[in-house]
Formats: C-alpha cells, structure tokens, sequence
C-alpha cells in the first residue's frame, strides 16, 4: 500500500503523488517514512527530501519547513522546493557566494543567522542537482 506524498509551499504544489518511501531532512536527522508510520510532526532543515515510487526516484531540495506524518499521508509544508531537474545551479552558486561574504562581514548574530540560513540552502540546493547530474553521467538517456 503506497503513501500519499504532498509538498506544497506558499507558491505552489510541488510534489503530490502516492509514494512507496520518503526520506526527508529532519531537525533531529533523516527521516525515513513507510506507509503506516506512526503519527508525527516535526521540523525540517535544508537538505535533499527523496520519494521512491515503483523502483524510480525523486530528488528534491526543502529550504526547511514542517512536515506531518499520518498512517497514509505525508504532508509537508516548505519554506522553498524545487524538483532536482528545476534547480538553477548558477543561481545556487551566486547564493551560496553571497551568503559566505555575508557571513564574514555580518555585525551581529542575527545577520549572521540569516547568512548562514542562506547558505544551508544554497548548499541543499547544489547537492540536489549534482547528485542528478552525477546520476545522468553515469546513465545517458
Ligand atoms: P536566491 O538568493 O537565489 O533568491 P534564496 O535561498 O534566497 O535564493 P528562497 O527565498 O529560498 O531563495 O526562494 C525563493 C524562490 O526562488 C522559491 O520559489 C524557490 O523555490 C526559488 N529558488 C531559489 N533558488 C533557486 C534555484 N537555485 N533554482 C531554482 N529555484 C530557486
């Protein structure tokens, strides 16, 4: 019995689908759900959220946000998520440079917080898309 899989943010449905397996960034480490988990709610980190579907994988990158857990649905609420294939990997780059500048001149530890938040996502975000480029050369097509 699969487990319906929703991830939305405040923009848009960025992933709903019934899944055998998620995997997802938890506050307090990775959390790997199956249908019929128990009940939960907690908070997610910036990191790579992957479903598994019929032997096929999808590859996300979560900003952070919250996600619950009931026996036959995950439903996560993310701050930003992108689809490993819609990641500007330029646009991550130039975040993850300007968050590292940032965090070296920032006066007080809010600054630094925001800059450091920054960078946690820019660097989510370039995991994701070079573990799928990776993947993509070592199978072409
Ligand atoms: P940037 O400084 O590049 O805007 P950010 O981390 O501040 O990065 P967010 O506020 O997390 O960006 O996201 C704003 C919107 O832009 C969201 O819809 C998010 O999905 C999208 N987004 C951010 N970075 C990228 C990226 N590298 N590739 C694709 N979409 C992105």
């Amino acid at each position: 019995m699969p487990i319906r899989l929703e991830i939305v943010t405040a923009e848009r449905v960025v992933f709903a689908d019934n899944v055998d397996v998620v995997i997802a960034p938890g506050i307090s480490g990775e959390l790997g759900i199956l249908p019929h988990h128990a009940p939960l709610m907690t908070t997610l980190v910036p990191g790579e959220l992957i479903a598994r579907k019929n032997g096929e994988e999808y590859n996300m990158a979560i900003s952070g946000g919250f996600i619950e857990v009931r026996p036959d649905r995950v439903i996560i609420l993310a701050d930003a998520a992108e689809r490993a294939e819609e990641i500007d990997i330029a646009r991550a780059e130039a975040a993850k440079k300007r968050a590292q500048e940032q965090l070296v001149r920032s006066a007080s530890a809010v600054e630094a917080a925001a800059a450091e938040a920054a960078l946690r996502r820019a660097l989510a975000r370039i995991e994701v898309a070079d573990r799928r480029r990776r993947r993509r050369q070592q199978s072409p097509g």
